[in-house]
């Protein structure tokens, strides 16, 4: 059976998405629901209710067979059709196979040093990566997972072959405090933690700090814990929570200050990271 993928965006070139100038790719579709996404509308599946069809300005979207399809020759990329979802979905998206995204991806060679596949969660679609990742392995490029670290990687033993490095969300340490923020189990992040350091693929750790709504001071703490003597050899990015583009209760919520940030990052040394870096 022919995989396939639901692909929500190919971005050519980013700097952020890892080491060097890499691709990145985004799959459509979340299993968690964090109250600070920044792009709501990655987090799930199009239901075809076809409420984005009549608005959409360019007859981009048309309703066939009960399932919106989306011609993307028309499309203005006027988000009309985001605005007006109200299921976190996108009708922008295309289902591919790993050859398909792969050939893309080649395509931006020799500018681009690896791929990042993220979302939504990609970790939802562990065979398609495995595919994909050894078709890009295959033509010279690097491999890096972007998680929110709620999928056990410990059963993806043939996935982590054939990926360099996993950038982990960790994204609160107490699990009621996690399943207010995410809805998700802390507990698959913090097994996943272990198992991947343990295999030394960890790329970077990431914290977004969100006033009111996380405990970075135990996060840090629980995760230099869990490293042990690795947390020295461990990047950690503490990223300042930002309201743009976010719905729901902290649409319009203030971010840390610079200070605040700026204390974290030496709690964080104090616990033995050397690699800190403020975002
Ligand atoms: S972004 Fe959406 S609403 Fe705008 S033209 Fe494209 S499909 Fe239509
Ligand atoms: S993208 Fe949203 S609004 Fe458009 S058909 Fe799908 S679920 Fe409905």
């Amino acid at each position: 059976m022919t995989l396939h993928a639901p692909v929500n965006k190919i971005i050519p070139f980013s700097l952020v998405d890892g080491p060097g100038s890499r691709c990145s790719v985004f799959l459509q579709g979340c299993n968690i629901a964090c109250a600070y996404c920044h792009n709501p509308e990655t987090q799930q599946l199009c239901v075809s209710c076809g409420t984005c069809v009549e608005q959409c300005p360019a007859g981009a979207l048309t309703l066939q067979h009960g399932h919106v399809r989306w011609n993307k020759a028309v499309c203005v990329q006027c988000d009309t059709c985001i605005h007006v979802c109200m299921h976190r979905a996108s009708p922008k998206v295309e289902c591919l196979t790993p050859n398909e995204v792969a050939e893309v991806v080649c395509s931006y060679q020799p500018f681009i040093r690896g791929v990042t596949v993220s979302g939504g969660e990609c970790m939802l679609h562990p065979e398609w990566l495995r595919e994909f990742f050894s078709l890009c392995r295959a033509a010279g490029l690097g491999t890096l997972i972007d998680s929110n670290g709620c999928v056990d990687f410990s059963t993806h033993e043939d996935l982590l072959a054939v990926t360099d490095g996993v950038m982990l969300d960790v994204k609160a340490w107490d699990s009621e405090v996690f399943r207010k923020l995410t809805s998700g189990d802390v507990n698959v992040v913090k097994h996943n933690l272990a198992f991947l350091a343990e295999r030394e693929k960890i790329q970077e750790l990431r914290i977004v700090v969100v006033p009111g709504w996380n405990d970075p001071e135990a996060t840090i703490a629980g995760i230099a814990k869990a490293l042990g003597e690795r947390t020295a050899n461990t990047t950690l990015k503490l990223i300042k929570f930002r309201c743009f583009g976010v719905v729901g209760e902290l649409a319009n919520a203030s971010s840390p200050t610079d200070q605040r940030m700026a204390e974290l990052s030496e709690m964080a040394h104090d616990f033995g990271f050397t690699d800190v870096q403020l975002r």
